[in-house]
């Protein structure tokens, strides 16, 4: 079986640890590979950081300009190799190969914009702020920096920071999910093969809990960019900062989405249904509470439970195939739980995908679509990030009930309204407590030059992942103030 190497060094290196995992497919369970994981990976992340570090002193005086050419090799790279790559995550992450292709191309987009990093990171120059005084702001960068991803976009979210990162001039060290470890090592093969950088700029350590806290730990790492669950986003915030590290933690979600009355029935129905069941459900920006406002409930909820049990179920690299299984056999059960939890508890099943069974992969963590109503607003099914195909259905009579209700919420990654009352959008864009905020939109993703945002529980930290945010997280600035007097005036 392949057991996963880390690349410390420009080098692909055994780990010190002989303790391994397996990767599975979702679909099947078969084995994919076996990756390092356990106590000493600490070890391997040490070792990482400290031959980062060596490469950050002579990268950071690189100039700008040269610092984004193998930027663009990367795009070329990431093109050229799309179909592996996407291959690569449907088979450890699940999801269809179009939803592959389409992370992908996220992930192209973010190396292009970070393309432009010498305007982005371009300085302010305010001259003759006093008799023969200028001052001006540069911005430096910051060292090691660290990166910690979670299985659900396995070639999409390790590029919201590791182009940007390497262009403002700092070293990047990734550990990625120990449950999709695959697409990043596939990256970093062509990286190695392709790319000419100087050994130790870029690493990548595979592990679990251990690794994180060796990094976290660990004096030479200056910034931590993460993406997961809230519970761990809360650990990584408090204790990469109490180390003193600057950290930015993307964390969990409860996305709603309100259909007003006058909202395009046909239009709606299937933006939603992409919204709840793409990728399984497990999206950060998956639509999970659905919110039918005023009158046309009846309508809509109709036209949803018709649309989503339509939806193809199978492996995600078979042809028509819609969604793909859930990550684990674990998450599986946890989801199927929740789901007797939200009947339990008074809701209405208008459609249960539990045991599921899809001919030819029965062993594959399936759930199918499924759709509750009724489901008493305090209930867990409506406040518990679910991460599977579940849409929870709520109903109100007026907007304003209806944004109390979404700000009440724990999470603030998205909120979408779905109307074609420009006052209604308005009012909503503006009251709701979101980072990412969507108007007849159903996955409210913002594009590689906009920040990734997210409100309250679902983001610790103040700048967020791609685009200038990420170019402002990953250098820090330095402002000059300079007395030219003039009596010193010679003749030129
Ligand atoms: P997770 O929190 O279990 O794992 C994320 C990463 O943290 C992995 O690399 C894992 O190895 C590491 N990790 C796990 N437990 C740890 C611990 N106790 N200490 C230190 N490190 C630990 O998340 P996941 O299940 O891989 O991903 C799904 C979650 O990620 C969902 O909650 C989803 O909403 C969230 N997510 C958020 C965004 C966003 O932009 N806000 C994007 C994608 C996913």
């Amino acid at each position: 079986m392949n057991t996963l190497k880390n690349y410390i060094d420009g080098v692909w290196t055994e780990s010190v640890s002989k303790q391994t995992i397996d990767v599975l497919n979702p679909a099947n369970q078969e084995v994919l590979a076996t990756v390092p994981f356990g106590n000493d990976t600490a070890q391997d992340m040490q070792n990482a950081i400290e031959k980062a570090h060596q490469a950050y002193l002579e990268w950071k005086d690189v100039p700008t300009m040269r610092r984004v050419q193998p930027l663009f090799k990367l795009k070329t790279l990431l093109e050229d190799h799309r179909e592996e790559i996407a291959k690569l995550i449907t088979n450890e992450c699940g999801k269809t190969y179009a939803e592959s292709l389409g992370e992908l191309q996220r992930a192209i987009e973010n190396v292009e914009v970070a393309c432009g990093t010498y305007v982005m990171a371009q300085s302010e120059f305010s001259e003759n702020i006093a008799n023969g005084i200028d001052e001006f702001m540069i911005r430096q960068p910051l060292g090691v920096c660290g990166c910690i991803t979670p299985f659900n976009f396995p070639g999409m979210i390790p590029f919201w920071f590791l182009p940007y990162a390497i262009a403002t001039g700092n070293a990047f060290v990734i550990k990625p999910s120990e449950k999709v470890p695959m697409t990043m090592q596939y990256v970093f093969e062509l990286i190695d093969e392709k790319l000419d950088l100087p050994k130790g700029l870029l690493s990548l350590v595979h592990g679990g809990k251990d690794a994180v806290d060796a990094m976290l730990q660990h004096p030479k790492v200056k910034a931590i960019s993460f993406v997961g669950s809230t519970n761990v986003a809360k650990y990584i915030y408090s204790e990469g900062t109490k180390y003193g590290k600057r950290v930015q933690a993307q964390g969990g979600a409860k996305n709603p989405v309100v259909i007003m009355p006058d909202a395009d029935v046909e239009m709606t129905t299937q933006i939603i249904i992409d919204s709840v069941y793409g990728c399984a459900g497990q999206r950060c920006l998956a639509a999970s509470v659905i919110i039918p406002t005023g009158d046309n409930k009846r309508q809509f909820t109709e036209a949803l439970v018709e649309a989503a049990k339509s939806r193809n179920v199978g492996y995600g690299l078979e042809s028509g195939v819609e969604m793909g299984p859930v990550i684990t056999p674990e998450s599986k059960q946890r989801i199927e739980g929740l789901i007797q939890k939200g009947q339990d508890e008074g809701g209405n099943l208008l459609l249960d995908g539990r045991n599921a069974k899809i001919s030819g992969y029965e062993k594959g963590n399936f759930v199918a679509p499924t759709i509750l109503e009724g489901v008493p607003l305090q209930g867990e099914i409506i406040n518990t990030e679910i991460f599977g195909p579940v849409m929870s259905l709520v109903n109100f009579d007026e907007l304003d009930q209806t944004i109390d209700f979404i700000n009440q919420g724990r999470y603030g990654n998205m909120a979408c309204i779905f109307t074609r009352d420009g006052l209604a959008a308005r009012k909503f864009r503006s009251e709701v407590m979101a980072g990412n905020v969507g108007v007849n939109i159903g996955v409210a993703a913002p594009v590689a030059q906009f920040p990734f945002s997210g409100w309250k529980e679902s983001f610790f930290g103040d700048l967020h992942g791609q685009g200038r945010h990420a170019i402002e997280f990953f250098t820090q600035t330095k402002v000059v103030i300079e007395r030219w007097p003039k009596n010193w005036s010679r003749k030129f």
